[in-house]
């Protein structure tokens, strides 16, 4: 008999289909249903599941349930609504995944770096005004989380020319590239800071992180790109930082409340560049192809690829 695998996705999710299909494509030896087509025998049999925000509810209702894949990179709604329920979390680590995300960091410190909001600003006042121009050797841009995502990003901005720094839990980052860790070394790094790039998890530690008294560590003139999440940054301090000039800009990609709704401030503010959580969206062939892997591997050998530490949130 075939092994069952029910994919999950939070209520009203417009891509069950698309990602049931391509799930069923790269594990040919399973069957990958929707959970909503399990049948009452099946339910029983289901061991694993491929999850995307799912109701905590469906899960409790796959009683030899052992463990899920995430096809999410950031699983702290899965573990916050898991709460006590100590089942590991495999969550996605996609390289292609860290390649759209670097690539975006490029993006966003480039039209930073390049002054672009400050020209599209004086195109609109017609005036004809160069800026003095900056090197990319002499721009700092430092990385809040050195992971999966944040260690690419830290090496493709070394590797165009910028001065990069990371600062980690443990202080550990790819090879050739400045770390810090620990309150010290987040000080040091931030009065080095041109650019500062959020790539960390949403945990209890990180939950408001960027506040006031960390944006003013920062010298005046830096500018900030919230890649991670919008609960990271202290929505009201960010607001006065750029209120009073202290930061230049912010990009944010990321917000306490998705989607951004029309009253919220961000929209009209001079000094705030909207992203609608687009830097670095799952694709779906590779992702597939590597929850497959995992699948596959724990069919054969009962192991469960690395989970998240539910201790640590990520
Ligand atoms: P990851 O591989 O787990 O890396 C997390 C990094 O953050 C690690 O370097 C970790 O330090 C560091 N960290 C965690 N807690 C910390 C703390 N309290 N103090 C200092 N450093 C801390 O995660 P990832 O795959 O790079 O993903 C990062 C986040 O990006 C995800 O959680 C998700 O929220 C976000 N994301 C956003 C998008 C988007 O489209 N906007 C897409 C995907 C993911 P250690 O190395 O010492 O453990």
């Amino acid at each position: 008999m075939q092994p069952v695998i029910p994919f999950i996705a939070a209520p009203g999710y417009r891509f069950t289909t698309q990602w049931v299909d391509v799930l069923q494509q790269a594990l040919p030896e399973c069957t990958v249903v929707p959970v909503e087509f399990l049948s009452s025998d099946q339910r029983t049999q289901v061991e694993v599941a491929v999850v995307a925000n799912p109701d905590p509810q469906t899960l409790r209702l796959l009683p030899n349930l052992k463990w899920v894949h995430s096809v999410w990179a950031g699983v702290e709604r899965l573990l916050s609504d898991l709460q006590d329920w100590q089942l590991p979390v495999v969550r996605l680590k996609d390289p292609e995944l860290a390649r759209t995300m670097a690539e975006a960091v490029l993006a966003w410190a480039m039209y930073l770096h390049r002054d672009m909001p400050a020209y599209r600003q004086l195109q609109a006042e017609r005036r004809w005004q160069p800026l003095e121009y900056t090197p990319a050797r002499a721009r700092r841009v430092s990385v809040l989380g050195t992971g999966e995502l944040g260690g690419t990003a830290l090496k493709l901005l070394q590797q165009t020319g910028f001065q990069v720094s990371g600062w980690s839990r443990r202080g550990n980052g790819p090879e050739g590239v400045r770390c810090f860790s620990g309150e010290q070394g987040l000080q040091a790094m931030l009065a080095e800071t041109d650019i500062l790039v959020l790539l960390l998890p949403l945990t209890p530690q990180t939950r408001g992180l960027v506040n006031a008294a960390l944006l003013k560590k920062l010298p005046a003139g830096a500018a900030l790109i919230n890649f991670a999440r919008g609960d990271i940054v202290d929505d009201a301090d960010l607001r006065t930082a750029l209120d009073t000039k202290h930061l230049r800009h912010a990009v944010l990609d990321v917000f306490s409340q998705e989607p951004l709704p029309a009253p919220s401030w961000h929209w009209s503010h001079p000094s705030v560049t909207v992203l609608p959580h687009i830097s670095a969206p799952t694709t779906r062939d590779t992702a597939a192809q590597i929850v497959a892997q995992n699948l596959r591997r724990w069919l054969a050998s009962g192991e469960i690829p690395e989970s998240v530490d539910l201790q640590q949130g990520y």
